[in-house]
């Protein structure tokens, strides 16, 4: 008797989120992580599925169990659809494993683990269709059969290509053939007709266009460099460990990180490199590419479908042993993973903030233990959590404390903004910014301009009524775009004419306030009608080769200023620049998080050390409202142990995270006064099953428990209602998150609640 299987259908349903028994028809080939497709339900409809398992089916006996289906009431597949399969046995392992950890469903987990176009057979392989010559030995006599008895070909068009794989004497794909010989398409199908040439074809893979800004330097490792790699390649060695290596910004991280690659490939094994999406860009990526050639896979959003496939079976099909991606690519499917880097692990974005809701580090942690390889952070500012296990000594720490070659930190001046209006000035650059901008100029040395808001006014308010122009749909206030001469919604993305008159008290005493990337490039202009000022954000980067193209301008010192949001904040190394500019450094501070302080000395330090990245040292001007603030104090003396001592006090006196961990519960619904009443009874036995699972002892844990509106309350037309829990860090926090869970999951049916542990946003 032949095979069984089970196989989990590929619908994104509760309901069906488990294991269906199939027979294997003999003959077919199918493995654990097979893709197939099944008849499924009792209209036996084909679906997509997942093998898990494959048993060798056991003859009936006599006496067989009565509560297993007997193996004839199974149903058959119906075919394999990839030969190979598409998942990997450590990831059907990891599946279980989030499952379990983040409440998801089983399939949701396995659908992040392959490209989303492999589902449903939406891109398929590309092959390169070729022609070859039948019988070489014979082209004479086949030439000679072409012609007339004048001696003039019959079929010019059939000669010509028949001469030009003559000539060429190998393989050659019919697009370089139809280049050669255009229009010879019928031509090429009548000799293959007449036997003279048979067809045959390559499996082709579409690459991402990469390329290097910059050249590739050689460069040898300083002494900090040399024993960061020393510590990484013991721990690869080890076979375990998670090691953070803290370096400052030009410190030569990324050379680590290289070097470290280097030796896991020497060993034989493979890597994966997590970067933040928003510095995955060509000049990131170009490095690893002239430093690994085709040896590396890249994973990110702006890739086309037919790109991601390739590069996603490039590595399933161990052609590519490094892969270099966002978050996500902690998913590759390798199959022996030697390192796995997350650099600027601090970021936000390694939390996925779609189902399943996944952090990357987590991940990253348990497929380097899955694999026995050691985990590398690497961040400038590390997260307040990472440095804290660091120091407790769960993590290995590594430091790289002064830039490569003794450059400097940049020189950091606060400029007070509130002095600047009292001097007079109320334009948008202090006088110290706009003379360091007229320097560089000067000296053909570029700068670039950090604000983190786009469009040109960040709201429009009444100055009779104070009324702001808000969202008919979202509690948030429009921006206004000069450029489309409207206000947007950077919610949803509703649009609104330019009020005459206020909408509220029906004055004109409209007025427009807050900065935004397009008045700065415009200020820029105004001030240096000569100079060519660059906008980076993401209205300006549409495609995925808008992005490659400004940098490119840019690094080739065709514009001389740079505007972006935080998007040029990140991972770039323009030698050339010399000066950058925080244009208002108050706006993340002002975000009710716990975490602003902490995102807003991050964010000026990443700004920061864009500057004097090359020979000539670098210059940065904060402009702010609040100088004394002590983000913005330490990121000028570049003093991240200090913050990290200051912040970590606030944290314990207000027993935040890290002492503490938050779950949030979103509720949304159209009706306010029923999403009320459900979210307060929600919330009310949710506490029940909390005390009963905690016990007495556990009640202490419970810092914090509120229902109440979210504060954005509306979003796209939507009511959002929270219950917010603060739990501390004790050993009954594990249970208690899986109680709020499973609460969620019993109640899956009546009201949408979405579970976010230590969500990334609590807006
Ligand atoms: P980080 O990632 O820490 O900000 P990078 O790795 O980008 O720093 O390094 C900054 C610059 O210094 C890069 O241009 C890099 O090529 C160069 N660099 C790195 N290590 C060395 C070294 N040992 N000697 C000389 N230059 C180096
Ligand atoms: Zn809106």
């Amino acid at each position: 008797m032949g095979q069984t299987c089970e196989v989990i259908v590929d619908i994104a349903h509760a309901n069906v989120d488990r294991l269906y028994s199939y027979i294997v028809p003999d003959g077919m080939l199918v493995f654990v992580g097979s893709h197939v497709l099944v008849p499924f339900g009792s209209g036996n409809r084909q679906r997509e599925g997942f093998v898990i398992r494959v048993m060798e089916a056991v003859e009936p006996t006599a006496d067989h169990d009565e509560n297993q289906p007997s193996p004839v009431a199974l149903k058959p597949l119906l075919r394999v659809i990839e030969p190979y399969p598409i998942l990997t046995p450590e990831q059907i392992e990891l599946a279980y494993w989030m499952q379990k950890s983040y409440y998801c469903l089983l399939v949701d987990a396995l659908r992040l683990m392959i490209p989303a176009q492999l589902r449903g057979s939406k891109v398929k392989e590309r092959i390169d269709k070729t022609i070859q010559l039948a019988k070489p030995e014979e082209i004479e006599d086949q030439l000679h059969s072409l012609l007339d008895k004048s001696g003039k070909p019959r079929s010019p068009k059939q000669y010509e290509v028949l001469e030009t794989l003559k000539a060429c004497g190998l393989e050659m794909t019919v697009s370089d053939v139809l280049a050669y010989v255009p229009e010879s398409r019928s031509a090429i199908s009548a000799l293959v007709k007449r036997g003279y040439m048979v067809e045959g074809g390559h499996v082709t893979f579409r690459r991402p266009n990469i390329s290097a800004l910059l050249p590739d330097k050689q460069v040898t490792l300083n002494d900090a460099q040399k024993s960061a790699v020393d510590a990484i390649t013991r721990a690869m060695e080890a076979k375990s460990g998670t090691l953070l290596l803290h370096g400052v910004t030009g410190s030569g991280k990324t050379e680590v990180y290289m070097h470290a690659i280097e030796h896991c490939l020497a060993a034989g094994r493979q890597a994966i490199m997590l970067v933040p999406e928003i510095s995955l860009t060509p000049q990131t990526v170009g490095l690893f590419q002239e430093r690994f050639s085709d040896g590396i896979a890249v994973l990110h959003s702006r890739l086309s479908a037919g790109e991601r496939f390739d590069e996603w079976r490039r590595i399933r099909l161990g052609k590519a042993r490094v892969a270099v991606g966002a978050r996500s690519a902690v998913f590759a499917p390798m199959q022996n993973v030697g390192l796995i880097i997350v650099d600027e692990e601090h970021e936000g974005s390694y939390q996925s903030e779609t189902v399943p809701r996944y952090g990357a580090l987590d991940v990253a942690s348990y497929r380097a233990k899955q694999f026995g390889a050691p985990m590398l952070l690497g961040s400038a500012t590390p997260s307040l959590l990472s440095y804290y296990r660091a120091r407790s000594g769960r993590y290995q720490l590594l430091e790289l404390p002064g830039r490569v070659q003794n450059r400097p930190l940049p020189v950091v001046e606060i400029i007070d903004m509130r002095q600047e209006f009292q001097a007079g000035n109320n334009g948008i650059f202090s006088g110290k910014l706009a003379q360091y901008l007229s320097e560089c100029l000067k000296n053909s040395q570029q700068a670039m301009l950090f604000i983190n808001r786009r469009g040109y006014s960040t709201f429009v308010s009444c100055r009779n009524c104070g009324h702001v122009v808000q969202c008919d749909d979202c509690d948030i206030s429009m921006t206004h775009h000069k450029g489309e001469n409207r206000l947007r919604c950077h919610f949803c993305g509703a649009v609104k004419p330019l009020p005459t008159v206020c909408p509220a008290c029906g004055k004109p005493f409209i007025k427009y306030f807050g900065i935004g990337t397009e008045q700065v490039e415009e200020a820029l202009h105004d001030l240096f009608p000569s100079a060519v000022t660059l906008r980076m954000d993401t209205d300006t980067i549409r495609t995925k080769d808008t992005m490659q193209q400004m940098l490119g301008t840019f690094a080739r010192g065709e514009a001389q200023f740079l505007v972006g949001t935080q998007m040029i904040a990140k991972g770039h190394d323009f030698p050339n620049v010399t000066l950058v500019g925080v244009v208002a450094a108050d706006s993340t501070l002002m975000i009710p998080d716990y975490r602003s302080t902490e995102r807003t000395f991050q964010l000026l330090t990443q700004v920061a050390g864009r500057a004097g990245r090359d020979e000539s040292p670098g210059r940065v001007v904060i402009q702010t409202y609040s100088p004394a603030h002590p983000a913005i104090r330490y990121a000028r003396e570049h003093d991240y142990k200090s913050f990290y001592a200051y912040e970590l006090e606030q944290r314990k006196k207000a027993v935040f995270p890290p002492f503490s961990l938050f779950v949030r519960i979103l509720f949304s619904s159209d009706n306010e006064t029923t999403l009320h009443a459900e979210v307060t009874a929600y919330a009310e036995q949710l506490k029940l099953a909390l005390d009963e699972r905690l016990g007495k002892e556990g009640e202490r844990d419970i810092l914090l428990y509120s229902a109440s509106p979210a504060p954005i309350k509306r979003k796209q037309r939507a009511y959002r209602y929270q219950i917010l829990i603060k739990l501390l860090r004790t050993a009954r926090l594990s249970s208690a998150i899986q109680t709020i869970y499973t609460f969620a999951g019993d109640h899956r049916n009546e009201l949408f609640a979405m579970v976010e542990v230590n969500p990334q946003d609590m807006l």
